[in-house]
């Protein structure tokens, strides 16, 4: 297996209203002893500044929607994000180099639905899948959502490096921090720090073949009417149930009025990210995703 990890990064704060990353960057800054392993750096940085200063998720645009090779090499691409991707690319990449300058970035992240303790992965190396199936025999409570908004050329900020993935804890309102999670978040990085010292030092044989994951399948949006406002709101049965089952017949959306939306089709689904806060703008109530489990 591809191994030897010289240069891991931990980036908080690329949306600068999701506070756990931001703090947590704050405290490994002050005992920058916590995140020393064995035979690899890691390097934390705050990755938009500016943002977190204004306790906004972005000042132009979504930061971590600007990392599509085509948008970092475009020189009329430069809004606010456009241009610090440029700079985060620069120090972490730069993307699609032979030799980046760091070989894997944990990106964290929080998110007003209930997610619980997610990761988010969109193509994956076989190192980052072998980091997730880790991370998962260690704490069981972790779910691994699979992105496949854009695979093709991911906009996310860990796209830069060879490996790695974004962590998403909630539920968390944005501008909060949530010391439960906190402590969750922060447990999930040693674990990541430990594996990678276990494995660089060959004193992890363990390889691991499959895992379960939340597959992406769609972007689902809410009603609308003709001018674009929301006409239904999520259902109260599926407030804050993510990762639970959907199937045809249950109740979907509630209309302002108070009637009941149903979901229709065949496919049992399981709804994530539901009722984000940051996704209004995009157009999402929710993702849903296939549960299933794949080779790695
Ligand atoms: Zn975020």
């Amino acid at each position: 297996m591809q191994n030897m990890i010289k240069k891991l990064a931990i980036t908080g704060g690329t949306h600068g209203n999701e506070l756990t990353g931001v703090y947590l960057i704050n405290k490994f800054k002050k005992n920058p002893k916590l995140i020393q392993r064995e035979g690899f750096e890691t390097i934390i940085m705050h990755n938009n500044l500016k943002a977190m200063q204004k306790c906004t998720r972005y000042i132009d645009k979504d930061l971590n929607r600007t990392f599509k090779t085509e948008d970092l090499n475009d020189p009329n691409k430069a809004d606010y994000e456009d241009l610090l991707a440029k700079v985060i690319n620069a120090k972490l990449g730069p993307k699609g180099s032979e030799h980046p300058n760091v070989d894997f970035i944990v990106d964290l992240h929080s998110t007003t639905s209930n997610m619980g303790l997610s990761i988010v992965i969109d193509e994956g190396s076989k190192l980052t899948w072998q980091v997730a199936a880790y991370l998962k025999e260690m704490e069981p409570r972790v779910n691994i959502f699979r992105w496949k908004g854009d695979t093709k050329d991911v906009s996310f900020v860990n796209s830069i490096a060879k490996n790695g993935f974004a962590i998403e804890v909630g539920a968390i309102p944005q501008g909060v921090l949530r010391s439960d999670l906190f402590f969750d978040t922060e447990k999930l990085i040693h674990h990541i720090l430990d594996f990678i010292e276990k494995l660089n030092n060959k004193k992890f044989q363990k390889n691991y073949t499959s895992i379960e994951i939340y597959d992406h399948i769609e972007l689902l949006d809410f009603p609308r009417d003709e001018n674009g406002d929301i006409v239904a709101m999520v259902h109260p049965s599926l407030q804050d149930k993510d990762y639970t089952k959907l199937k045809k017949g249950d109740p979907l959306f509630i209309t302002l009025e108070g009637e009941d939306i149903i979901y229709d089709k065949d496919e049992e689904v399981y709804p994530l990210f539901i009722n984000e806060a940051a996704y209004y703008e995009k157009g999402f109530a929710m993702c849903l995703t296939q549960k299933k489990v794949i080779k790695i």
